[in-house]
């Protein structure tokens, strides 16, 4: 790898942040606070949220075995995404590689921060190559981006083949790990001692159900964590998503419950799609959604529509003609989905 300075963009190595009152005084003893220009009406509300969310934190250390240090907050994931643009991608000049298809926010990032977007197409199977990968990379490559279980296709990308990218490449490699709740891989937050240019992303908009309340993670050195919090808003998680978030945490055993019935309840909608006439094909799924080829994805997708069930439409991305990406939902709605498939004539 090369070093953090040499990845990160010169004027945000050399970036004083800004400081907030809730930075500089971090003492607990204090009753009478006079210092942020708040409303001292309207309890809780009138306050300013902890800018580093450290109780939350703390807690979420616990449940993922990482310290807090080596933990970034956001709004959404989303947030984390953009955040590693504005660190490490000079625009204009620097350039990202990530595997095609996959989630589109990757690019939109890219093209926000004028950063070249270099797309490598997966195989057949939907698996990836670290030697393409690497192949596309030349010295102005800054990240990389995988994603595993992936979006639209929904495996789980081949471990040996992260490992060996992540070894391989001298700048730093995001791997976005969105849906491993519902895999049986393991996290690679396990691995992040090893790998100092592995960021690893999860979210609370997925198994943890929170979509709403938008929180995202990033997982990395403390270096690079520190980076990301030097150039996020000050504020940028809100205290009723801390809050939240902080309620969840105590009640993991939920999620849990969450995600064993969804994975049931995957393999059976899947079963109930193989035998629709409609469906020439089905890709193999370690997430809560799964990636089907219909006869007609178009049609399908409109004819749904008209009957007030919505599914994902990915006929226009790559290696994905005539795919349908459907979200396992309740056994109600996946059964009212059934329902109108079978209804369905072309
Ligand atoms: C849904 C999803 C996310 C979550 O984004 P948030 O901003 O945290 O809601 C991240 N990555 C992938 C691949 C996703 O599909």
């Amino acid at each position: 790898m090369k070093t953090l300075q040499e990845l990160t963009r010169p004027n945000i190595w050399r970036l004083k942040p800004y400081s907030s009152a809730r930075d500089e005084y971090k003492g607990v003893t204090a009753s009478v606070f006079l210092d942020a220009n708040e409303n001292p009406y309207n309890t809780p509300h009138n306050r300013y949220p902890d800018p580093m969310q450290w109780e939350l934190k703390g807690l979420l250390a616990k449940v993922k075995g990482v310290a807090p240090e080596r933990i970034f907050l956001g709004n959404g994931s989303d947030e984390a995404i953009d955040l590693v643009f504005r660190a490490f991608c000079e625009p204009g000049r620097d350039n990202v590689v990530a595997i095609d298809p996959t989630y589109g926010m990757y690019q939109v990032c890219a093209d926000v921060n004028d950063v070249e977007y270099r797309k490598v197409l997966l195989d057949e199977h939907f698996q990836f190559s670290a030697d393409k990968l690497l192949a596309a990379a030349d010295e102005r490559t800054k990240l990389i981006f995988v994603c595993s279980p992936n979006n639209p296709t929904g495996n789980d990308l081949d471990r040996a083949e992260i490992e060996k990218l992540i070894t391989s490449f001298e700048g730093l490699v995001i791997l976005d790990e969105a849906y491993n709740d519902f895999s049986e891989q393991p996290s690679f937050l396990r691995q992040l001692d090893r790998y100092p240019n592995l960021i690893v992303l999860q979210t609370f908009s997925k198994a943890w159900g929170c979509a709403g309340i938008r929180l995202g993670m990033a997982f990395a050195s403390a270096d690079i964590i520190g980076l990301l919090s030097k150039i996020k808003y000050p504020y940028n998680v809100n205290q009723l998503t801390q809050n939240e978030a902080i309620g969840m945490l105590h009640k993991y055993y939920e999620i849990e419950r969450w995600v064993t019935t969804l994975k049931t309840e995957r393999e059976r909608l899947e079963q109930k799609f193989r035998e629709l006439p409609c469906t020439v094909e089905l890709f193999p799924s370690n997430a809560n959604f799964f990636l089907a080829r219909m006869t007609d994805a178009v049609g399908i997708y409109n004819y749904l529509v008209g009957k007030g069930i919505i599914v994902r439409n990915r006929h226009t991305v790559s290696l994905c003609c005539n795919c349908l990406r459907v979200t396992v939902g309740t056994r109600l709605e996946n059964d009212k989905l059934l329902q109108a498939l079978q209804l369905y004539q072309a």
